[in-house]
């Protein structure tokens, strides 16, 4: 699969499925990297979500060079729109940071990053089945 063809893929599936996942009123914009370039991250990434709930934007970035296949590239895809869905938690986890005393910040931020990213994986699993774009 050459890059080009991953990314229009991509764009076709996105449009797909924002009205599938209820993401209609969304802009969410899609780019693409080579490779996630975090040294401190033992795992590669394959793509990220920058989503605001307030102004129902997002950007999706995909390092494409760790991402191999159509399935990947689904499940990434799905992933991250599962991020959209959990924006709302994100803006709670800022406040709830904010308004945290010092000693507490830093475990309430793991902690709540921890959870919108094991919630993300459930999501993913439960609307990979249900829109799986292959035949079998
Ligand atoms: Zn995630």
């Amino acid at each position: 699969m050459t890059k080009i063809s991953a990314e229009q893929y991509l764009e076709d599936r996105l449009a797909e499925l924002m009205p599938k996942m209820g993401l209609s009123e969304w802009r969410i914009t899609l780019k693409f990297d080579g490779i996630h370039s975090d040294s401190d991250e033992s795992s590669t990434i394959q793509a990220n979500c920058n989503a605001c709930n307030q102004s129902k934007q997002a950007t999706i970035t995909f390092y494409l060079d760790s991402i191999e296949g159509l399935s990947d590239l689904d499940e990434a895809l799905i992933h991250e729109l599962c991020h959209c869905i959990l924006a709302p938690i994100d803006d709670y986890s800022l406040m709830a940071i904010a308004a945290s005393r010092r000693r507490t910040e830093g475990m309430l931020s793991i902690a709540a990053s921890q959870a919108v990213e094991l919630i993300a994986c459930n999501l993913e699993r439960t609307f990979s089945r249900l829109l799986s774009n292959s035949d079998g």
